[in-house]
């Protein structure tokens, strides 16, 4: 028989109909949220993108925290919609501050809807979710909240906070597959949404992904891609086995110690641990030395160290501890590698103290 290319791969089974409702109820379980939950068939901008499109419109205000290129892109989306968006940009590569958020949000006029990532992959910071989302509620404004990075990295309960629209994708701290995304969205986000004609017949339309919902939860509108979901489902399996909490711990040991090692080391991480997310620790990259030289010189040692993202973040590099690699091997190597750098570029760095430390931390 000539080789006509079959492959497996072509060939996959639908994911079953009624399996999308269970999928939707553990991702409910993961954000502690009984809000709706939507599931979207892209990587999570997309999903990012149509909570942004289907609550701008003329008249909305909204007020958007910028800590990486994603807040500025959710910006944008609200304004193309006709929103008034005023943005609250941080300071390049730090947390945004309460002071500055308590500050805009009375400064008026009236804010209908804030948003804000919690946790950034980009330059490795957190923002202080709690104090802004209690500052939200006292006001009754519509929340929404980039949590694609933050999920699984940190704790986050949706409801307790009153997130009205979290935002998440399974492929970073939970190790997921990054073709499917979803979102949780409270009543209060509905009735903004729904309010005088919400944008329908879209690939962005959340009013057209409720349908799913007030149909009963059966089979996804469109062709679903059977992989990403029997994907996210195995995903699913192994992020239950192991529990929230210990994937939410395992990141923040794999931040705490990679910050024990760093300090051992004679260098310090860019932001303070209270600042930090559990995601990826960034590095200033010394003057002596080019951060794309110190990339592949980790490279050639076979381990990865990727560049800061965003405005600021030109001298930074990050040491990533997301996902399956928050764990001992990553963080021992990520430190090393900067250590020898650091020698490199004439700087003293005590590698075996480093080692220790890291070591050490994770004895405890
Ligand atoms: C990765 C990331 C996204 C985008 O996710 P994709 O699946 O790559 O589109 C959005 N927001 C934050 C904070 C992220 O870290």
């Amino acid at each position: 028989m000539s080789d006509l290319g079959w492959n497996p791969l072509h060939g996959v089974p639908s994911y079953p109909a009624e399996r999308y409702a269970a999928l939707a109820d553990r991702i409910g379980g993961i954000l502690r949220s009984r809000n709706d939950i939507l599931l979207v068939q892209a990587e999570a901008v997309v999903a990012l993108e149509a909570a942004a499109v289907s609550l701008a419109r003329p008249g909305l205000s909204a007020l958007n925290i910028i800590t990486s290129p994603y807040g500025g892109w959710f910006g944008q989306w609200l304004r193309r919609g006709g929103a008034t968006v005023k943005d609250i940009v941080a300071e390049p590569g730090l947390s945004v501050e309460i002071e500055a958020v308590a500050k805009a949000l009375d400064a008026g006029p009236r804010i209908d809807v804030l948003a804000l990532v919690h946790a950034e992959s980009a330059s490795g910071i957190l923002n202080p979710l709690p104090e802004i989302m209690a500052l939200a509620r006292a006001r009754n404004i519509v929340t929404i909240v980039d949590a694609v990075a933050s999920v699984g990295g940190h704790q986050l309960d949706v409801d307790d906070l009153g997130i009205d629209i979290a935002v998440i994708g399974p492929q970073k701290a939970l190790g997921g597959p990054a073709g499917v995304s979803a979102l949780s969205v409270s009543h209060r986000a509905w009735d903004l949404i729904l309010r005088d004609g919400a944008p329908r017949e879209s690939i962005l339309s959340l009013a057209d992904l409720k349908t799913w919902i007030d149909g009963g939860r059966r089979g996804l509108p469109g062709t679903p891609a059977p992989l990403e979901f029997f994907a996210l489902e195995t995903a699913l399996d192994r992020i239950e086995a192991e529990g929230m909490e210990n994937i939410v711990a395992r990141h923040a040991l794999a931040a705490s110690a990679t910050r024990a090692g760093l300090m051992a080391l004679g260098a310090a991480a860019w932001v303070p641990a209270e600042k930090a997310s559990n995601l990826v620790t960034a590095v200033p990259v010394p003057e002596a030395l080019e951060p794309a030289s110190l990339i592949a010189a980790a490279g050639r040692l076979g381990v990865e160290i990727t560049a800061g993202v965003g405005n600021g973040s030109a001298r930074l590099v990050r040491l990533n501890h997301t996902g399956p690699r928050a764990a001992f091997q990553t963080v021992l190597s990520n430190v090393v590698v900067y250590g020898v750098a650091l020698r490199q570029a004439g700087h003293p760095a005590d590698i075996s103290a480093a080692s220790e430390a890291i070591a050490d931390a994770y004895r405890r």
